[in-house]
């Protein structure tokens, strides 16, 4: 599954924020959700319209769809120029598929703060420029490379590299991060193969107390500036709340938000954030036995997104029987949406929709 690594200073409040992601109590009983290992947890994405869908179908059970979270620990200030654990910390970062970047902005006299005091957007920097140095050392090895290559030769694809990384090299010392580079169609997948830190999607957690959390505060404001300036998007989260949050039953849970003026836990907020960054979108099947939640990204034809089910769909892919949710939710069966010819037979070319619900035929 794809993946977002938690990311920050020390004693920002990353550990909460990722114990609480995990330990919620989940609304119904088979949920699958999970630590794997201690630092990377299963996290179900919570959805109405599996609820929904649910309601109508009446399955034997109900299952939604996960993403995962790693809590990326000991990202320090020099990490990437310290040859052992900040390698390893980088390295860990540069596995996921995203950047989840919590931000202290929250004052406790109890709580130390590695920086001297709360300042979030310093932190900010401390924590992107490793990150940049980091990338920074993988272009520059490889753009010496293919500068000597590219030069007594004619193939277009070595010149292409070189182009490609002299475009990215420029970026990161003038400490842009690689995502903001603009790059063609032929430099893209070159680009993907160096798995840059910089280049995957970020999003900032800003971690604040009760108070921030409603009214905001100085700290949040400066944050959400610089956010904008980047085109990054900011979830406030209160991580203290969180956690308490996550200890309560399902039914306790809705009555406690409620009297914090709350609809939803922060949790739930960073968890679609989190999906819609990684620009992914959900498809079900919905049969007596099973009413399922499913993950893709946008974009994905139908037999890519049969292979997620299983390899086997996709390989024997014939075509799907298809409608969408919301015909569900206005008809009430699957039935009565097939007699308003809304339950459509679709191809290999289809482009899956967030919110289908689809049927599967295939040969095996
Ligand atoms: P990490 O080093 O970034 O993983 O930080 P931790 O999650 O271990 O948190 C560091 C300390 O800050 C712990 O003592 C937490 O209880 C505390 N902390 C975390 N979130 C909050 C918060 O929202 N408000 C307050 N006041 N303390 C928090």
């Amino acid at each position: 599954p794809l993946n977002c690594g938690i990311v920050g200073l020390p004693n920002v409040g990353k550990s909460t924020i990722f114990n609480a992601l995990t330990s919620a109590k989940a609304a119904a009983a088979n949920y699958p959700f999970c630590t794997i290992e201690p630092n990377t947890g299963i996290v179900t994405v919570p959805d109405p319209r599996l609820d929904k869908i649910t309601e109508f179908v009446k399955p034997n059970r109900t299952i939604p769809t996960t993403m995962e979270f790693i809590d990326i620990a000991g990202l320090v200030e020099g990490a990437s120029k310290n040859e052992g654990l900040g390698n390893k910390f980088l390295g860990h970062i540069r596995a996921t598929d995203a950047v989840v970047h919590v931000v202290r902005c929250f004052s406790d006299p109890e709580v130390v703060h590695v920086a001297g005091g709360v300042n979030p957007l310093h932190d900010i920097d401390i924590i992107n420029t490793e990150l940049l140095l980091a990338d920074l050392d993988t272009v520059e090895k490889r753009f010496t490379k293919a500068e000597r290559a590219a030069k007594n030769t004619s193939d277009s694809k070595l010149k292409a590299e070189a182009a490609c990384l002299s475009k990215l090299l420029e970026a990161l010392q003038a400490g842009k991060p690689a995502r903001t580079v603009e790059l063609t169609e032929e430099e893209k997948p070159i680009a993907r193969d160096l798995f840059l830190i910089t280049a995957k999607p970020m999003l900032y957690v800003a971690n604040v107390d009760d108070s921030g959390l409603a009214g905001g505060n100085e700290w949040v404001d400066a944050v959400e500036k610089r956010a904008a300036e980047e085109n990054s998007q900011v979830v406030r989260i209160c991580g203290a709340l969180e956690s308490e949050i996550a200890q309560l039953e399902p039914a306790e849970r809705t009555e406690f938000l409620k009297e914090m003026g709350l609809t939803e836990p922060g949790l739930d907020r960073l968890i679609h954030s989190a999906y819609r960054l990684l620009d992914l979108i959900t498809y079900f099947t919905a049969g007596v036995q099973e009413v399922r939640a499913w993950t893709i990204r946008r974009g994905t034809k139908a037999p890519g997104a049969a292979g997620v089910i299983h390899s086997d769909f996709e390989k024997g892919f014939i075509k799907a029987d298809c409608y969408h949710c919301d015909d569900l939710f206005t008809y009430g069966s699957e039935q009565a949406v097939k007699e308003k010819g809304l339950l459509r037979s679709e191809g290999k070319e289809y482009i899956v929709k967030d919110g289908d619900i689809l049927f599967f035929k295939f040969n095996v």
